[in-house]
């Protein structure tokens, strides 16, 4: 910890306080997260630091990268690369307004860092405006990747505060336990209609049933044909079949139907059938993309070793 000098507190979270610090040797800007265990007693699980310590390796343009790990009497400290403000901030500074080609360059990046991540087979699980973080120059990157695997998720802040259910799919709030890539996919599609609408939650529900309700009334309320297996999840149960009176005119009035197009197939209840990253970035949304953002892409996003 002497090599860093701790400046202001940025923020509270799932697991813990973040605070601005600066490299005493290099002046490096940093975050430092301290996390929080529920098991306080037990120390550091030997599983969550070996979990951790791999996602040192993931390094590229749109994730937030993991510098360091410190590890010492039962507290664990993460050292992040800083980042200028979360995407929940910047919509606050928006005011409502929010520039669609932005937009647009902000969901290329998400998808970006998602397609690298799952290429490498980590999850996020947790994705949400305030997990994205932006700098003053236009990038996006992922804060907190596999983070929820090797600490789980809890369900409350250790403040107490109730950790957001707006972005979980259908098949997890149905308790499904088989994660894969189309957890995050899910989240990429609330977050993308989130954006368009200025930072206005798609699915802002209040408890499990309420936040599956409010996805069916818009999508419809899936059934074991458009969906086989939904009814044998551990925490299933049946719901009214919803008449769906809203339109995606409606839902996402300033997106373009390419963008309409892009999201209807990330926000499809059977995790089967949501596109993957890697498709998303093909979709023809993407074609008029400033070719700077997409230039910048693959094999020079991957940063070799640390700067
Ligand atoms: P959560 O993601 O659950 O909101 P965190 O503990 O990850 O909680 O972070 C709390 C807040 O600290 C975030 O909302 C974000 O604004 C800020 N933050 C986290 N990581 C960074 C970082 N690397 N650079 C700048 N700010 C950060
Ligand atoms: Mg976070």
């Amino acid at each position: 910890m002497q090599k860093y000098e701790k400046l202001e507190k940025i923020g509270e979270g799932t697991y813990g306080t973040v605070f601005k610090a600066k490299n005493r040797e290099t002046h490096e800007v940093v975050a430092l997260k301290r996390v929080r265990l529920d098991d306080d007693d037990e120390g550091v699980p030997s599983s969550a630091l070996r979990e951790i310590c791999l996602l040192k390796e993931l390094k590229h343009k749109n994730i937030v990268r993991l510098h360091d790990v410190l590890h010492s009497e039962k507290k664990l400290t993460l050292v992040f690369e800083y980042c200028d403000q979360d995407l929940k901030k910047y919509f606050d500074s928006c005011n409502g307004e929010i520039d669609q080609d932005i937009v647009k360059s902000f969901m290329y990046q998400l998808l970006r860092g998602l397609a690298f991540c799952h290429s490498n087979n980590v999850l996020h699980r947790d994705l949400k405006p305030q997990n994205l973080l932006i700098n003053k120059n236009g990038e996006l990157k992922l804060a907190d990747f596999g983070l929820a695997r090797a600490f789980g998720i809890p369900v409350r802040f250790f403040s107490s505060e109730v950790v957001t259910l707006w972005y979980r799919p259908p098949d997890v709030l149905f308790g499904a336990k088989m994660y894969s890539t189309s957890i995050d996919m899910w989240s990429a599609g609330c977050i993308f209609a989130e954006m368009t609408n200025a930072g206005r939650p798609l699915f802002p529900g209040n408890d499990v049933e309420d936040q599956l309700k409010r996805i069916f009334k818009l999508l419809g309320t899936p059934t074991e044909e458009s969906w086989p297996g939904i009814s044998q999840l551990p925490e299933y149960k049946p719901f009214p079949m919803y008449h769906i009176s809203t339109t995606w005119m409606q839902v996402v009035p300033k997106l373009n139907p390419k963008g309409r197009d892009l999201l209807q197939r990330l926000l499809i209840c059977n995790p089967s059938g949501r596109m993957s990253a890697e498709e998303g970035m093909l979709h023809q949304y993407f074609s008029d993309l400033d070719p700077s953002i997409k230039l910048a892409t693959d094999n020079s996003l991957i940063l070799q070793g640390r700067s």
